[in-house]
């Protein structure tokens, strides 16, 4: 592994690999004899999603959607803005659809961190439209003191304080992604 000495840990990449042990578990239970799709939303969710994937014991088969929200499409400075709460546009797009039929299927919809809520609230509406026979959703994280749009994940891995976190997925204008742990940004980021 290697050091970023400008980041803070917030969470070990140990309490991670143990906390989606323990949702994988969860899933496998509630869905026990059933068929399952999780649905990762890009990309942010692709580290967590492979992770959760091999700690479910179901017949389970995976996808990826795209989106992108004003913001981050608008460069680092803007995420930093969206993530301060100043982006208040409320628009989400869609940069890449499912490539399979969700009608009549176990779909869990895989996203790294629940913020305002804008965003998965935008996908269940639609995926909803697909006519799946249930739909969760699973976030790794959460900022309850965010939420502007009511909406919970049916199973979470940790809250966390309002703070930018970057690592195991998450991303500062792409950097950091590849981080094993989830660390805090300084508020001027290297
Ligand atoms: P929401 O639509 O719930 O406001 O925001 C969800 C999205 O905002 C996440 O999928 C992620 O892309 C981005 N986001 C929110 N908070 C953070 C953060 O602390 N760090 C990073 N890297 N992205 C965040």
């Amino acid at each position: 592994m290697f050091a970023v000495p400008e980041l803070k840990i917030l969470l070990s990449h140990e309490q991670i690999a143990k906390r989606v042990a323990e949702m994988g578990a969860e899933i496998s239970r509630d869905f026990a004899g059933q068929p399952i799709i999780l649905l990762g939303v890009l990309k942010g969710a692709a580290i967590f999603l492979s992770d959760l994937a091999r700690q479910v014991q179901l017949d389970l088969n995976f996808d990826f959607i795209g989106v992108s929200s004003y913001g981050t499409s608008l460069g680092p400075d803007a995420q930093l803005k969206k993530n301060a709460g100043w982006d208040s546009t409320g628009e989400v797009h869609l940069t890449k659809d499912v490539d399979q039929s969700l009608a009549g299927k176990n779909v869990i919809l895989v996203e790294d961190i629940l913020d305002t809520g804008l965003t998965l609230n935008y996908l269940r509406r639609r995926l909803l439209a697909h006519g799946p026979k249930t739909l969760r959703i699973a976030a790794l994280l959460d900022k309850p003191s965010r939420r502007k749009h009511a909406l919970e994940a049916d199973y979470l891995g940790f809250s966390i304080p309002d703070e930018f976190v970057v690592g195991y997925g998450l991303d500062y204008a792409e950097r950091y992604r590849n981080l094993p742990d989830i660390c805090v940004l300084p508020s001027t980021p290297c």
